[in-house]
């Protein structure tokens, strides 16, 4: 632990004893930075100075300046920089600025015959100029989001062999046991607060995909980014490679992962457990976030992890969170409160059972014991009702396992239960046929149908489907995007409940509060946030999430909402700012050029 005067003010910072000289320093000139942004506006001379000294020191020029993606503009360098840095005569004569850059990259990505291929093209703007990758994803979020997130990134992880061009963030494997801290001290960044992890066993509703997973940390950090301002040099995609189950990827030649089955059981725990050590020592307060594990993982380790370090899990409590806000805005149209709806969820994994543990909370909140919140959610699964009688229930579901006759169909379970809300997570293509909405429609002026499986090929019921059959009528959300639907002359905008409206603004206030932990409580009042967000002009055309060019708005009311928790519940530790939306706010991550001379 060092106690530094700094500016006049003084600051402690602690550091695992084994960190080696160079990497304390380096933390140390990180603090120093991140201190500097806070105070942005009244940044002293000293701190310039710093700051400029660290710059100078490890300033590339010319053509390495050009390979360094965090610092390269390509041929927006002005004159004064070309002299300067070394780069007259290796880039073409004309000076660019930054929104004619952005037009070239669009009038190329229109170019491409594929999503695909516009996927790659990004990945490799992406290898080349940071800068510009933002500024391009921020200006057209909406249509990129579905590039770089699903359902393009389900494919590219399928493909991930076969496009890998350059690596992106660590992988561990078995191999790096005893050295895991070693590993992530590798990585070139080093102030660290969001480490997006996956083991990639259950990819989207993909299955197992391997090391080829990593296109999902990838993207997630991506979305971090684009859509919260959190800064790249913060984010760290990590791929924890065990092995794989995919017969087909063990056989593809250039399949970019260990070639045997999946480890389990011990070995895959203390890997696990020594990655997580070694991020409190290397990137000490970093959030991690487990994405895509195969569910007896999942569960797992969120319950063993959950209250000791900083961490959550997005496939069960950030979709829970925006399933949630979906409700909460479809509570605006059809009235009433959640208690008041009965919950048919097909599929009891990661999503399912988070989404319900979630809903329960939520009707908690609203006076109802659980047990009476609970009885309003129920399930189908591969077997399925979800009901008492069953012998092969796993702890998670028999939480929610009812007092009822067994039903074998989800058509049969909706036509005996009367759900006012279907909530479809079970990865399983065409399961809300229609027969299935029509009966919705039977019971319900407003059916509630949320078709959230990934990507597109497994959605339950598509936009137009969840229309047709309920006479326009559903109230409906997909986990993947469609495009608006003619129904009748009316024009009706199906929404994506995408959990980049939760996890980018979590995300960000814990980090903006240094939480020591992540919460239930932070996603159902970022749930609430997210509802309060859709406007009634959305809700009139069924909108039931805000229009995603308005995310980075919106990730900054859940951050500030999300920081309030933490202050509150007293898991911060930074001082509360006197100004915390303003605080934030100077955190933000604006993908523009800094002038190098
Ligand atoms: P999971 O593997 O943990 O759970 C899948 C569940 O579906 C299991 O309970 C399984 O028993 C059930 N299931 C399988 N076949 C079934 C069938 N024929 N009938 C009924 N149930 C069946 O996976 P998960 O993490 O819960 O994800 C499930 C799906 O939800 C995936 O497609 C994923 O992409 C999607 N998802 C969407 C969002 C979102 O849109 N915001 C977020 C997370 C997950």
């Amino acid at each position: 632990m060092y106690t530094i005067n700094f500016e006049g003010e003084e600051m402690v910072i602690r550091f695992p004893k084994d960190l080696p000289e160079n990497e304390a320093l380096s933390k140390f000139l990180g603090h120093i930075n991140s201190q500097s942004i806070l105070k942005k506006n009244r940044s002293s001379d000293a701190s310039q100075r710093l700051r400029r000294q660290d710059r100078i020191s490890n300033f590339p020029a010319g053509a390495a300046l050009l390979r360094d993606p965090g610092l390269n503009k390509g041929t927006a360098f002005t004159e004064e920089e070309r002299d300067a840095l070394g780069l007259q005569g290796l880039l073409p004569p004309r000076v660019y600025t930054i929104d004619e850059q952005v037009r070239r990259v669009i009038w190329n990505l229109n170019k491409k015959p594929t999503d695909l291929e516009r996927y790659i093209f990004l990945t490799s703007l992406q290898d080349r100029n940071k800068t510009l990758f933002y500024r391009v994803l921020i200006d057209n979020i909406e249509d990129l989001m579905p590039i770089v997130y699903t359902p393009t990134v389900g494919q590219a992880c399928q493909e991930y062999g076969q496009i890998f061009r350059r690596s992106r963030g660590i992988f561990i494997t078995a191999r790096d046991k005893g050295n895991i801290a070693g590993l992530l001290r590798n990585w070139p960044y080093k102030d660290i607060r969001v480490i997006v992890v996956t083991d990639g066993e259950r990819i989207l509703g993909l299955g197992d995909l391997g090391a080829d997973g990593m296109g999902i940390p990838v993207g997630k950090l991506a979305l971090y980014t684009a859509c919260g301002g959190i800064s790249p040099a913060m984010s760290l995609p990590v791929t924890i490679d065990v092995g794989t189950e995919n017969q087909t990827l063990l056989d593809d030649p250039l399949y970019i992962g260990l070639r045997h089955r999946r480890q389990r059981g011990e070995p895959f725990d203390e890997l696990i457990e020594e990655f997580i050590v070694a991020v409190q020592q290397v990137f000490p307060g970093a959030m991690i976030q487990f994405e895509d594990f195969g569910n007896v993982n999942a569960f797992r380790l969120l319950e063993k992890y959950r209250n000791e370090v900083c961490c959550f899990n997005d496939d069960i409590q950030g979709t829970a969170a925006v399933t949630l806000a979906g409700l909460y805005s479809s509570l605006r149209i059809t009235g009433g409160s959640l208690k008041d709806h009965k919950f048919l969820l097909l599929g009891a994994g990661e999503a399912g059972i988070g989404t319900g543990n979630l809903i329960a909370a939520a009707m908690v909140d609203e006076g109802l014991s659980e047990e009476e919140a609970r009885q309003r959610c129920w399930y189908v699964d591969s077997k399925g009702l979800v009901v008492k009688s069953r012998t092969d229930l796993s702890g998670h579901k028999r939480l929610f396992a009812q007092d009822h006759p067994r039903i074998a169909t989800f058509y049969e379970a909706v036509k005996a239960l009367k759900p006012t809300a279907i909530i479809g997570v079970s990865g399983q293509a065409k399961m809300f046929g229609r027969e299935v909405l029509q009966a919705m429609a039977e019971c319900n002026e407003r059916p509630i149908v949320f078709s959230l499986s990934n990507p597109t090929t497994k959605t339950e019921c598509t936009a137009e489907e969840a229309y047709t059959w309920t006479e326009g009528r559903a109230i409906f959300a997909s986990g993947s995007p469609f495009d608006p639907v003619m129904f009748k002359g009316r024009k009706l905008v199906p929404a994506q409940g995408n959990n980049v409206y939760i996890f980018p603004g979590v995300g960000l206030g814990v980090i903006a509060s240094r939480a020591r932990l992540v919460t239930d409580e932070m996603f159902l009042v970022a749930a609430r946030v997210l509802a309060q967000e859709v406007s009634e002009t959305d809700l009139k055309i069924g909108r039931i999430f805000p229009p995603l060019p308005r995310i980075r708005e919106v990730s900054m009311a859940v951050a500030v909402a999300v920081a309030e928790v933490v202050y509150k519940r007293g898991l911060a530790t930074k001082p509360r700012p006197d100004d915390l939306a303003a605080s934030i706010q100077s955190l933000i991550y604006e993908p523009e050029y800094q002038s190098y001379v």
